[in-house]
Order: C-alpha cells, then sequence, then structure tokens
C-alpha cells in the first residue's frame, strides 16, 4: 500500500500536562512515592504516548489488569516494575510471570496456590477491605498458604474516595488491622482520589490512573491537574442550510434562520456518543453548537461564531473532564477509556 493520507481525527495528548499530573500527585502523596495505573491502554490514551512520558517524570511501579497488556508496557519499563491486577486465575498467568518477571497481584487462596505451584516468587497481595470486588478477604489473611508468599506491597482498595463517605475510614481502619499481621515490604492503598484524602492514606506507595490522564475526582485536586487528552477532528463538508432545513438521522434540528454548518468527521464510532447532543465543540473560544444527532462517522455544527472555516479546517472536543462528564452525564473514566481507535490512527 502506498502511504496513508492524514487523518481527520487526532487525539493530542499533552505530554507536559502529564508529566506535570505525575508530578504533582506524587508530591500531594507526601512521603509515599506515585506509581501509575496504566491499564486499558493507559486510560485509553495509548501505551506507547504515556509510559514513556510517566517513566521519566519518575514513576516506578506500574499497573495494568490483564496479562495482555503487559507486553506494550515492557516495551518502556522494566518487566519487574509492572504489575497484573486480576492476578494468576490460571497456570499461565503463573508461568508468564515467572518467564517475565512482571509482578502478579494475588487477590485470592486460589490465586496463591496457583502462584506457589508455579514456583512462587515476589508478589503483590491484595486485600479486599470493604469494595467486594478483588481481594483476599479479611479473613483469609491469617491462612497458611499467605504465610509462604513473598509479598513486596501490601495493597487494598478503596470503594469510595471521590466522595466524603464513612467507608473511606472503615476501610482504613480495616487496612490498618491487617497490616501488622502480614508480613510485606510496603503498604500500598490510595488511588488518584484517596491520594487528596490525607496522608494517613498515602503509607508507602500510590496508585494514581485517572488523574494522571486529566480526571479530578475530587475538589482538592481542582487547580492541581491538567487536561491531557484533546480530541481533535477535521470539518470534512460545509454548507449554507435555509430556514426550514432540517439536519441528521430523523431531522431532530430544523434551522430557524439560514446558517453556515460544518461536517465534522467524529462520531459515536469513535466515543463521541449521542449523550454529546445539545453540547458543542470550539474553535479557539467560538463555540460551534452540535446540531441534531450525532451519527457512527459524523455530526454537524453550527459554524455562525466561525464563519471562516473551511473543510480540511480543525476543530477542538471540549474535554476537560469534569465539564465533559456534566454535559454527557459520562463518567471521567468513561470518557478517556471510550475514546476510539481511529483517534489514535496515524
Ligand atoms: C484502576 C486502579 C487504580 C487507579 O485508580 P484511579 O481511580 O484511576 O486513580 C488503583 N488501584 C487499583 C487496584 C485499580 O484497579
Amino acid at each position: 500500500m502506498p502511504d496513508k493520507p492524514s487523518p481527520t481525527l487526532r487525539l493530542a495528548i499533552d505530554k507536559d500536562a502529564l508529566a506535570h499530573n505525575w508530578r504533582a500527585l506524587d508530591r500531594m502523596s507526601g512521603a509515599a512515592n506515585a506509581g501509575a495505573a496504566v491499564k486499558a491502554d493507559c486510560y485509553g490514551l495509548g501505551v506507547d504516548s504515556c509510559v514513556p512520558v510517566l517513566r521519566d517524570a519518575g514513576a516506578k511501579q506500574f499497573f495494568v489488569a490483564h496479562w495482555s497488556e503487559v507486553e506494550a508496557v515492557a516495551r518502556h519499563v522494566p518487566a519487574a516494575s509492572i504489575s497484573v491486577l486480576h492476578g494468576t486465575v490460571k497456570p499461565d498467568d503463573a508461568t508468564f510471570a515467572r518467564a517475565t518477571g512482571v509482578i502478579p497481584i494475588i487477590n485470592s487462596l486460589h490465586q496463591a496456590q496457583v502462584w506457589l505451584e508455579a514456583g512462587g516468587g515476589p508478589c503483590h497481595l491484595m486485600v479486599d477491605t470493604g469494595i467486594n470486588r478483588l481481594g483476599l478477604s479479611m479473613h483469609e489473611v491469617g491462612d497458611p498458604l499467605i504465610g509462604h508468599l513473598e509479598i513486596d506491597v501490601l495493597m487494598s482498595h478503596l470503594a469510595c474516595a471521590d466522595e466524603d463517605s464513612a467507608m473511606n475510614g472503615e476501610q482504613l481502619a480495616a487496612f490498618r488491622a491487617i497490616i501488622p499481621t502480614v508480613r510485606h515490604k510496603s503498604v500500598s492503598f490510595a488511588n488518584s482520589a484517596g491520594i487528596a484524602l490525607g496522608s494517613d492514606y498515602h503509607f508507602d506507595l500510590t496508585r494514581p490512573g485517572l488523574s494522571l490522564y486529566g480526571g479530578i475526582p475530587r475538589a482538592e485536586l481542582e487547580g492541581e491537574i491538567r487536561q491531557v487528552a484533546m480530541p481533535q477532528a477535521a470539518i470534512i463538508q460545509t454548507r449554507r442550510l435555509a430556514a426550514g432545513d432540517r439536519v441528521g438521522y430523523n431531522a431532530t434540528f430544523t434551522a430557524s434562520s439560514a446558517m453556515p454548518v460544518g461536517v465534522v468527521s467524529l462520531g459515536y464510532a469513535d466515543g463521541f456518543l449521542r449523550s454529546w447532543a445539545g453540547g458543542h465543540l470550539l474553535h479557539g473560544n467560538a463555540a460551534l453548537p452540535i446540531l441534531g444527532k450525532v451519527s457512527m462517522d459524523m455530526i454537524v455544527v453550527d459554524l455562525s461564531q466561525a464563519p471562516d472555516l473551511r473543510e480540511g479546517d480543525w476543530v477542538d472536543v471540549p474535554y476537560f473532564l469534569p465539564d465533559a462528564a456534566q454535559q454527557t452525564s459520562l463518567g471521567q473514566y468513561e470518557l478517556l477509556t471510550i475514546l476510539g481507535s481511529r483517534l489514535k490512527a496515524r
């Protein structure tokens, strides 16, 4: 094939903002070091774009969910700095961990058994202190199998760190009671929002994800965290509507007067869901209201505020996550991880 034409859709990543966010979260973690959750392709933003930046900023521990995610991350950082949150569900997970030096996070007695039967070695241990998702139950921590593990990081995970919930303190107390009963080298508790809960929650290692990528789950992080992901799309056609003309599937918008509009190369297949209806794109400070429904591969916007825009010109998606979440009723996590592959095509 000849060289591909340049795309009409792209995801700009502000690498300075990403490095700034890691450093801010590391500083807010006090005496603890900040690691980096890089699962789900760095929350949708791309391992190859983000992991080298996080590594160069100073991150030394990287968390993925699936074993399938290891290879891409290991191109940029040492295998022993990567750990896998889903743990050793099957013997081949443990075989892979031992062959690569990647660290499994053990979540259950079954996983401990699988790891030890494969020969064991350094691992992390996740204890469930109330989220009832992954993690060893507190009453299982005294099991002899756990005594045989070579535990590097003892960890737990907060359920409600983005809220002022009594559960945060309850989980902290439960975790504190467990810590002296398990042999370990270091302790980790806080995700992004947990970092903002204060020094009681920091221990030795924090595990931010969302806020590295621009998410702001708590007010304390406002002003500290910068936008990282900036989707942009090109106008692929302009046209002029007359009063009474309708736009898009099911003709849900009718022009009340003549207006210039642009067809923009971005749709729900790119993660720009129909819940953006009623929102706008941006050209500089000019708002370009979205007209009618979002289609699979395009949207139509009102160019009245930027009548000089031409076919081929780029416009911005307003992706400051707290605002975008309010606009769409989607979560900040969802807004990141939903971004489609065409945005990242080169
Ligand atoms: C995803 C994840 C994190 C990161 O959480 P954020 O809320 O994105 O900062 C930390 N710890 C565990 C166990 C996770 O699964």
